[in-house]
């Protein structure tokens, strides 16, 4: 997996980071994603181009016109490590294959817990949204209290351990929300877009936000500029309006 894209490790939030572990078809396969899938259109050959202008035309014929199964055939296979405030929603999405560490043979560590670097506060006019911020003092010392929290539930959970309790049970003293877990998750690029669409709009939460822009900037827009380019002008456009 010597590819630039296999190499990047995104930070995320505190400690969290996603990586792509691989893709179909391959960066170093001979033909791209975007290309990939202008020849699933045509039902052709791979390589069977009819050159970058009438292929890029057709891409985004394909996307302005809701085309959407010559998407499906190029994959991402991503490892992210995150916290399970953006895992509960993550998973609402059916369409994903996913395989995560489990809490059942892995310990937790002392510092697997999400930070967030400010406190938003409740927004007034949507009751599932953030806005603004706590002042800087509150912030700390809001903060600080998060840390203590931590740290008393994560004695808790070392203390159960000792008594022989098993894993699977101890981590019910972990703080639910917080924890961090990696998981593998595989999608393909139309689905992966459907996901993009809800995830990067700014009614989402943040801690998931992050998730998805990251993968949109740093894996997405490189692997498929077309696409990228077609979406951002039909799929991302028209939910703006
Ligand atoms: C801002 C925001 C707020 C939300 N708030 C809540 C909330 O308060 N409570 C809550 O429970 N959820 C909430 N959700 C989650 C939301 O309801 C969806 O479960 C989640 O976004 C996944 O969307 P999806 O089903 O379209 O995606 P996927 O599961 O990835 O499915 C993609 C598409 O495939 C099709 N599909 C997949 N599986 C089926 C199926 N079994 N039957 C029919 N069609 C299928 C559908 O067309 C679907 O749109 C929220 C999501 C967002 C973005």
């Amino acid at each position: 997996m010597s590819h630039a894209l296999f190499q990047k490790r995104v930070t995320v939030l505190d400690k969290g980071w996603i990586e792509l572990l691989d893709m179909m078809p391959h960066p170093e396969a001979g033909v791209s994603g975007d290309l990939a899938i202008v020849n699933a259109a045509r039902v052709s050959f791979l390589g069977e181009s009819k050159g970058d202008e009438r292929d890029k035309k057709l891409l985004f014929y394909l996307m302005r016109n809701h085309h959407t199964s010559p998407f499906e055939m190029v994959e991402f296979k991503f490892r992210v490590h995150a916290p399970l405030v953006t895992w509960w929603q993550w998973v609402r999405h059916r369409t994903w294959n996913m395989n995560a560490q489990s809490g059942r043979y892995t310990p937790f560590e002392e510092d697997d817990f999400y930070v967030p670097s400010v406190w938003r506060k409740q927004a007034k006019d949507n009751k599932q949204a953030s806005e603004g911020e706590l002042s800087p003092e509150d912030n700390a010392q809001l903060t600080e209290k998060l840390l203590q929290h931590y740290e008393t539930a994560y004695k808790l959970y070392e203390e159960a351990l000792q008594m022989g309790v098993a894993r699977e049970i101890a981590r019910l003293f972990l703080p639910g929300f917080s924890v961090y877990y990696t998981w593998v998750v595989k999608v393909d690029a139309h689905n992966l877009m459907h996901f993009l669409r809800l995830r990067m709009a700014r009614e989402a939460q943040y801690e998931i936000r992050v998730y998805a822009q990251a993968i949109f900037d740093h894996f997405f827009k490189p692997a498929l500029p077309w696409t990228a380019e077609a979406f951002e002008t039909y799929a991302l456009a028209a939910k703006e309006d």
